[in-house]
């Protein structure tokens, strides 16, 4: 699967010093490479029963998210930074290495007993992946796996997602 990999950009010292950025805008504007990602998630999270909704986690999970929904015969529903979703909503805060940060849903975004796919375009920490679990079993929503475009291997994202389906295309 490392072919999609020639698509990232990586850009060093971005946002801050230190920090390799994985940069997925090359890879979404290419056609052959954004049909590759959607159809092998597709392919990868077929279910019977089916997945109910796709919960694509800010912003980047924005950008692809909808397309695999559309693929999946699934909804879409957006998990937000704090303060911008407009209706009543369900949030869950997360440590990070400095201080902590927040993840919104909206209260009515996933129906109890529904089936959730969660996506986003990299899996570093974990932190933020399994913050936005919370929110979808919080509303009684089943978390049926993680889509993840790229996943940091080293790093301990997928150990503390441990008995969920974690995927990723892309590893580094
Ligand atoms: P984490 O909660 O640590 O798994 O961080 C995941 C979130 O941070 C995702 O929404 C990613 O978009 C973003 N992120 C973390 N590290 C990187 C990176 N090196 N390059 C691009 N995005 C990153």
């Amino acid at each position: 699967m490392d072919d999609l990999k020639s698509y990232i950009r990586e850009v060093p010292d971005f946002p801050k010093p230190g920090i390799n950025f994985y940069d997925i805008t090359t890879l979404l504007k290419d056609p052959h490479a954004l049909r590759q990602t959607v159809d092998r998630f597709a392919w990868l999270f077929t279910r019977k029963p089916p997945i109910d909704k796709v919960a694509g986690i800010e912003s980047r999970g924005f950008m692809f998210g909808p397309s695999l929904a559309y693929s999946l015969n699934a909804g879409f529903v957006p998990v937000r930074k704090p303060g911008k979703l407009p209706a009543a909503k369900v949030s869950q805060t997360y440590e990070l290495e400095y201080g902590t940060d927040r993840v919104e849903m909206h209260a009515d975004a996933v129906s109890p007993g529904e089936r959730v796919l969660i996506v986003d375009d990299v899996i570093a920490t974990g932190g933020t992946a399994l913050a936005t679990a919370k929110l979808v079993e919080s509303l009684g929503g089943e978390v049926v796996g993680f889509g993840f475009i790229i996943e940091l291997a080293f790093l301990p994202g997928r150990g503390r997602l441990t008995g969920y389906e974690v995927e990723s295309l892309i590893r580094y």
